[in-house]
């Protein structure tokens, strides 16, 4: 609870019910004071601050304002499980239990502090401890209840957030205090700050004799986490998972981040959520964990997750233990769904089996058209994005070399971002542009910029499937000259040619529609109907343009392969002659 003292953190609005429950008294008795201070109000309205401030003095306590967490306010943006309680009615919601990610640079000590607090949960201790894994896990603290995600690190949490889900409500930033800010704590910072999820961080291995938490704490503080002994808002709490030192106050701290952020859901709402893992168990069918983050989920409800559809059966707690229903924040392993759905695919509960069906087959066809224009944020569209409103700034990671031409770059950059359109940059580190770099532009729309670096091979097919744009530069100007273009709309679209075919012209018809036809033979690659094409009589180039009609023996056909032939119309061209040679390409945007 958020009570300091006698001192109360309350919201500029609160349910009776929600106060009642926040100083632990009975909403009838809460009614009857207000009252009496001339306020008439039923238990699931909402009265402003003030009014709330009179009546809780009367139970000896202080109102001062809820301090919202910052990155909550700063953006404007809010964090997706929001969105997904959008439509409930304010009066039904209900705090749920934090969903917890850890995150941190590797060896820091993420799985072993995961551990450490499951080992402390007594509740898992007195069943025998945890028989399954499933993902997710939960722990009791001061008879509140925290669910952890026990997948750590940001490969996990980005996929999710890729596919549009948002898994954790917080993040805690495992930190080694005798080894500090290193270069994937600074990228879990982006991912979480990315993703609008409040941070804290957990300050491991203070048992170690090179433990040195100031330095940690200036590190932290230069990445804009100014922890809270120094004046900023950045939970940090010293913590050794090795000697299971300091859990209790990290769910201590956990319980207050949960409490500013005010995560809630309306438990009898409609029941949506998060698939955590899933996978083919040869005997038991898809296995499926799911974390719920609105409504209640049961045994028999019919669920489609991502294109997986079917009647869940079967439903069991972290424990392993059998369980009917579920409400939200509350991770279960699943059976009956007829497909493997992938970690961080949204399901909902639906009416009936038919409408499941519906939806995935509507779900297949829209993936079907989209493979191919999947729409991300290009430079060369940005302006035009702009203009659509669909953006306001420009999301950025930047990759350089070395750490020397990182920072005039960013400064650069920061100074180009002053205009009209914001540049925001995302993430700035040394290195080759890897895979989590390319997840985390594809997560937040961002545009990745690559300095004297080279784009690894994995990342650059990632890119191509997410539809991400990697942008690779030599020389510094070059680049803010490109990025200033695109901010003021005059980048034009980079495009570059490729041949795809070429065809020697044998003999010419006259057909009365087209006028002159070519008699072609495709001596290479192919010819493809809607592609552009140049023609050539020795080394001059007679035409080029579109080709006006391709026709394989009597039918319109849009294409022809090498060996084949071909009849070549061009549009306003009829100037053909035997022995011409035909080039056919396309233009792809580079
Ligand atoms: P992860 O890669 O972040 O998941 O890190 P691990 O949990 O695997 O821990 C990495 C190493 O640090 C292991 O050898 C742990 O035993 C050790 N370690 C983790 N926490 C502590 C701690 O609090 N104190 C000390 N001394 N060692 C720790």
């Amino acid at each position: 609870m958020s009570t300091n003292g006698n001192k109360l953190e309350l919201p500029a609005s609160i349910v009776i019910r929600d106060l009642a429950q926040k100083i632990e008294k009975s909403p009838i008795d809460l009614i009857k004071k207000l009252m009496s201070n001339g306020v008439m109000a039923t238990i699931n309205q909402a009265v402003d601050f003030d009014t709330a401030a009179i009546v809780v003095a009367e139970y000896g306590f202080e109102a001062i304002p809820e301090v919202v967490e910052e990155v909550v306010v700063e953006t404007g943006e809010v964090p997706l499980w929001r969105r997904m309680i959008a439509g409930e009615d304010e009066s039904k919601l209900s705090n749920r239990p934090p969903v917890v990610t850890i995150l941190g640079h590797v060896d820091h000590g993420k799985t072993s502090l995961l551990d450490a607090i499951r080992q402390t949960d007594v509740a898992a201790g007195e069943a025998g401890g945890i028989t399954q894994h499933i993902g997710a896990y939960q722990v009791e603290h001061n008879g509140r209840v925290i669910t952890f995600l026990d997948t750590p690190g940001h490969a996990a949490f980005t996929q999710m957030r890729a596919r549009g889900a948002q898994g954790a409500d917080i993040v805690v930033l495992v930190v080694a205090a005798d080894d500090g800010v290193m270069p994937q704590t600074r990228e879990a910072i982006a991912h979480a700050k990315a993703a609008r999820v409040p941070m804290m961080v957990a300050l491991n291995k203070i048992d170690k004799p090179n433990a040195n938490t100031d330095r940690v704490k200036q590190q932290l503080a230069e990445q804009e986490l100014v922890p809270d002994d120094w004046g900023g808002n950045t939970m940090v709490i010293p913590v050794s998972a090795k000697q299971k030192k300091g859990i209790e106050d990290l769910l201590e701290g956990i319980l207050l981040v949960a409490d500013n952020t005010s995560i809630k859901a309306n438990p009898g709402g409609k029941v949506i959520g998060t698939v955590i893992e899933a996978e083919l168990d040869k005997s038991k069918g898809v296995m499926a964990t799911l974390l719920i983050q609105n409504g209640t989920l049961e045994s028999g409800d019919i669920v489609v997750a991502g294109t997986a559809h079917g009647k869940l059966r079967a439903l069991s707690d972290y424990k392993g233990k059998p369980v009917r229903k579920a409400g939200p924040s509350t991770p279960v392993a699943v059976m009956g769904l007829s497909d493997v759905p992938s970690a961080g695919d949204l399901f909902e509960v639906v009416e009936s089996e038919r409408e499941a069906r519906l939806i995935v087959a509507e779900r297949q066809a829209l993936a079907k058209s989209q493979v191919q224009a999947k729409k991300k944020t290009s430079l060369e569209d940005l302006f035009a994005n702009v203009q659509a409103g669909e953006a306001q700034e420009l999301n950025l990671i930047v990759k350089a070399d070395v750490q020397g031409s990182l920072d005039p770059i960013v400064s650069e950059l920061n100074k180009l971002g002053e205009g009209e359109i914001g540049i925001k940059i995302l993430y700035a580190e040394t290195g080759n542009i890897g895979e989590n770099d390319v997840m985390l532009a594809s997560a937040s729309n961002a545009i990745i910029i690559g300095f004297n670096v080279q784009a690894d091979v994995s990342a650059r097919r990632v890119a191509e499937k997410e539809g991400v744009d990697i942008r690779l530069y030599e020389i510094i100007y070059r680049m803010t000259e490109d990025i200033e273009k695109a901010l003021n709309g005059m980048l034009e679209p980079v495009t570059k040619e490729k041949v795809i075919g070429r065809a020697q012209v044998l003999a010419v018809f006259t057909a009365s529609k087209f006028g002159k036809v070519a008699g072609c033979r495709v001596t290479d690659g192919e010819l493809r109907r809607n592609a552009r094409v140049r023609l050539y009589r020795g080394t001059d180039l007679v035409y080029e343009g579109d080709m006006g009609s391709l026709r394989h023996e009597k039918d319109d056909v849009r294409e022809v392969k090498q060996g084949y032939e071909c009849g070549v119309g061009f549009k306003s061209f009829n100037d053909i002659q035997v022995g011409d040679q035909l080039i056919c390409y396309v233009l792809e945007k580079s």
